[in-house]
């Protein structure tokens, strides 16, 4: 046993290294002024001792950029204009730019957002087709090291980690685009109410700063998101799982795709590393799960590869006893992609065998298709011309 979680701890201390090598540039701008976005609760007092002043400005600074999303120092009305000043002159409170914005015929809107060092990446926001809300689908990497061999990000070589701040900054970016900062009426946000850990690139592997973004958005005394409005999505980094659970509380959301090695070594490459019955095993420990808060199985539907009734009977087999859903994705293509979305049929004979087990098996409506938005379709890049 204890043998077993040594093996963990090396595990994760490599994948920690391997992140620190992609890490992204500090948060500087080119007139040495620091960026406040991004920063721990900690830090963000450091900062802030760091120009002399005193610990409660910190707190008055964390309320103002996260519960009221604002960008300028000038407006913190309960701060007196020589400090303002003096903040000004050290920090500013940023947001990544806006290279490309894109609206889908059923109200998607994917967001090219730019970087410091030019660097981009994209960001999706899903209106509920019954509800007056929404969520937003977040990027944690530019690019992706894992390859697979239905993903379209999976294509785009790792540039880079995302910071804190960057991940932060999609969704407030994204809250400045509907307008949805608390206003001074008391009205609060109701669009974007949920986040989905499920944009480019592999949260786990980029874990330390995907952790301080998520903590910073569930701060009660700013964005104030529940755990219970977030889901991170991974393809099975295994040892960082109890950590993520523990640690963060948020949802999980696995990419199973496939039940047996052979094939799920094929499409999801990392499977030669973490197996599916280590990842199973993860998902059986994982802390935050419940019935009330159940595991999600995303299961993409490809044809002729992982869609058979012989499929969905050993997937019910392997996730019996785990409070779990699955959902189960239409295959969407992208430009250069080699599989076919499953039959309706076979992905409602699927589905079937899935419920009659006990499980709920929604078949995921493909939102955004139109303007590259869906799951899996993402990458750094600009619109074609019209
Ligand atoms: N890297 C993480 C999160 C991002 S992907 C992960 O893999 O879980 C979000 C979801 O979209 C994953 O379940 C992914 O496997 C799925 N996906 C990738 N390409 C897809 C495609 N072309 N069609 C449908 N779903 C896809
Ligand atoms: Fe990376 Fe996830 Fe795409 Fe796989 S599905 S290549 S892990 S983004």
């Amino acid at each position: 046993m204890s043998a077993t979680l040594d093996l963990d701890e090396a595990e994760r201390t490599r994948i920690l290294a391997k992140a620190a090598l992609f890490a992204p540039p500090p948060a500087l701008l080119a007139d040495g002024r620091r960026d406040l976005v991004g920063m721990s609760r900690a830090e963000l007092g450091e900062a802030v001792a760091s120009i002399g002043e005193a610990a409660f400005r910190a707190k008055q600074l964390w309320h103002w950029i996260y519960h009221q999303g604002v960008t300028d120092f000038a407006a913190m009305a309960n701060i007196a204009k020589p400090l303002r000043e003096k903040l000004a002159d050290h920090f500013v409170i940023g947001r990544p730019g806006v290279a490309a914005d894109q609206l889908s015929s059923d109200d998607t809107r994917k967001m090219l957002f730019r970087f410091r060092d030019n660097e981009t990446v994209e960001t999706v926001y899903i209106p509920d087709v019954t509800e007056d809300r929404g969520a937003v689908c977040i990027s944690s990497q530019v690019g992706c090291t894992l390859s697979c061999r239905f993903c379209h990000t999976g294509t785009q070589r790792l540039t880079r980690n995302l910071s804190a701040a960057e991940i932060v900054g999609q969704f407030m970016a994204m809250r400045d685009a509907y307008g949805e900062w608390p206003s001074p009426k008391g009205d609060t946000p109701r669009l974007l109410s949920t986040i989905v850990m499920m944009g480019m690139g592999e949260p786990l592997y980029n874990y330390k700063n995907v952790a301080t973004a998520m903590k910073i958005i569930m701060d009660g005394e700013g964005i104030g998101l529940s755990r219970r409005r977030i889901t991170l999505s991974t393809s099975g980094v295994v040892p960082m799982m109890d950590r993520c659970g523990t640690e963060l509380g948020v949802n999980l959301a696995v990419s199973l795709h496939a039940v047996r090695d052979e094939v799920r070594d094929v499409i999801v490459p990392l499977n030669r590393k973490y197996n599916i019955a280590e990842l199973i095993a993860a998902c059986r420990r994982y802390p935050a799960a419940s019935n009330a808060r159940r595991i999600t199985f995303e299961y993409v539907m490809l044809k002729g590869i992982n869609d058979s009734e012989a499929d969905a009977r050993e997937l019910v087999r392997l996730i019996a006893g785990i409070p779990a859903k699955v959902n189960l994705i239409p295959f969407n293509p992208w430009p250069g992609s080699t599989y076919a979305t499953s039959s309706g049929n076979a992905i409602h004979r699927f589905a079937a065998i899935v419920m009659n087990a006990g499980y709920a098996a929604p078949v995921r409506t493909p939102r955004g298709r139109d303007i590259l938005a869906a799951c899996g379709q993402l990458k750094s890049a600009m619109a074609p011309a019209a």
